[in-house]
């Protein structure tokens, strides 16, 4: 059983354009001279594409990750660019998804809690949808502990559902608000609420060491592993067209280390991907087959370079804490 706790389905209508526009910008700049990003555009669109989640489902069979948890995002008021559907109109395409693929793909909702109508969205959404738990994006321009959040943590206890918020890179906004110090007062104040510390400052060469010591005093904070993966596995963001090495050593060592620190060890730990944005490329199914590979794996890897990781913490990691976290019916659609 594997658990994919952080990734992401897209369709053209679901998202604004700038997602995309960033991710033709990096490749434009990856090689000299460099190429125009509106060249590029229309091959990210394409690719992009997967309203019916077909894409992703043929993908994930291949790869063995049995199920995905999908986290909407809302970057319509940062980007000034609201995309085609509404914000409500997207989160119900998700929960909708859902239902299609019952027991393989969950949905949480992703909603700016500037919005006039976040927290009856949040209600709706895993009252009456399905959805498993409330994404937020601090670093579309607010703070997750100023007081907006507050009612939707609020609305969160009620429902029994967690929050998922992003740390670590701004992706072109600003990184200030998606700082891991900003999880530990509301964590504080909401001791009943699970914590979804997404990307866990995002990994090797960003804010893990300042993750590990906010979440050390707060065992409702979990960190998810979404990313990860492009500063760990052969290839890195650049993937088969990359000489960036494997960096496996130093992933168990910053593993070891949370492993250390976090009130529940390996129980405050969740695998993820981040599908499909880890990659200039676009599709970066080389760097999660090594991810996957790595975790089917990880006692004997893990010893190949004299650490002892247990296969109980391998499946807690790769399973177990997503399914108590965010009350995934594992029975439910797997064979
Ligand atoms: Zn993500």
């Amino acid at each position: 059983m594997l658990i994919d706790s952080h990734m992401h389905i897209h369709s053209s209508r679901w998202y604004p354009d700038h997602a995309k526009w960033l991710h033709a910008v990096a490749e434009a700049r990856s090689t000299y001279p460099f190429r125009d990003p509106h060249e590029l555009l229309p091959k990210y669109q394409k690719m992009w594409e997967d309203a019916d989640g077909r894409k992703w489902s043929d993908q994930y069979q291949r790869l063995g990750i049995d199920i995905a948890v999908n986290f909407p995002n809302d970057f319509g008021m940062a980007w000034g660019e609201e995309a085609a559907v509404s914000v409500e109109e997207m989160n119900r395409s998700y929960c909708e998804l859902a239902k299609k693929y019952p027991g393989r793909f969950y949905s949480f909702i992703g909603v700016d809690p500037r919005r006039h109508n976040a927290v009856e969205l949040l209600e709706k959404g895993v009252k009456e949808w399905g959805a498993k738990g409330l994404k937020l994006l601090p670093h579309t321009g607010f703070y997750p502990n100023d007081r907006i959040c507050y009612r939707l943590y609020e609305k969160c206890v009620e429902l029994g559902v967690p929050v998922a918020i992003h740390t670590g890179y701004g992706m072109a906004l600003p990184m200030k608000y998606a700082s891991p110090v900003h999880l530990d007062e509301p964590a504080q104040d909401f001791p009943e609420l699970e914590f979804i510390a997404a990307h866990a400052g995002c990994g090797i060469g960003h804010q893990w060491q300042e993750m590990a010591v906010v979440a050390k005093f707060n065992p409702n904070i979990s960190l998810d592993l979404a990313e990860v993966e492009a500063t760990v596995i052969k290839g890195g963001y650049r993937e088969s067209k990359g000489k960036y090495k494997d960096h496996i050593p130093a992933f168990l060592d910053m593993l070891d280390i949370w492993r250390n620190m976090l009130p529940g060890g390996c129980l405050n730990i969740l695998w993820a991907t981040d599908y499909p944005y880890p990659s200039f490329a676009g599709f970066p199914l080389d760097l999660i087959k090594g991810w996957v590979e790595l975790f089917n794996n990880l006692p004997a890897v893990a010893a190949e370079y004299g650490y002892d990781f247990s296969q109980a913490e391998a499946d807690n990691m790769r399973y177990k804490n997503a399914a108590r976290i965010m009350k995934l019916d594992l029975k439910v659609g797997i064979k």
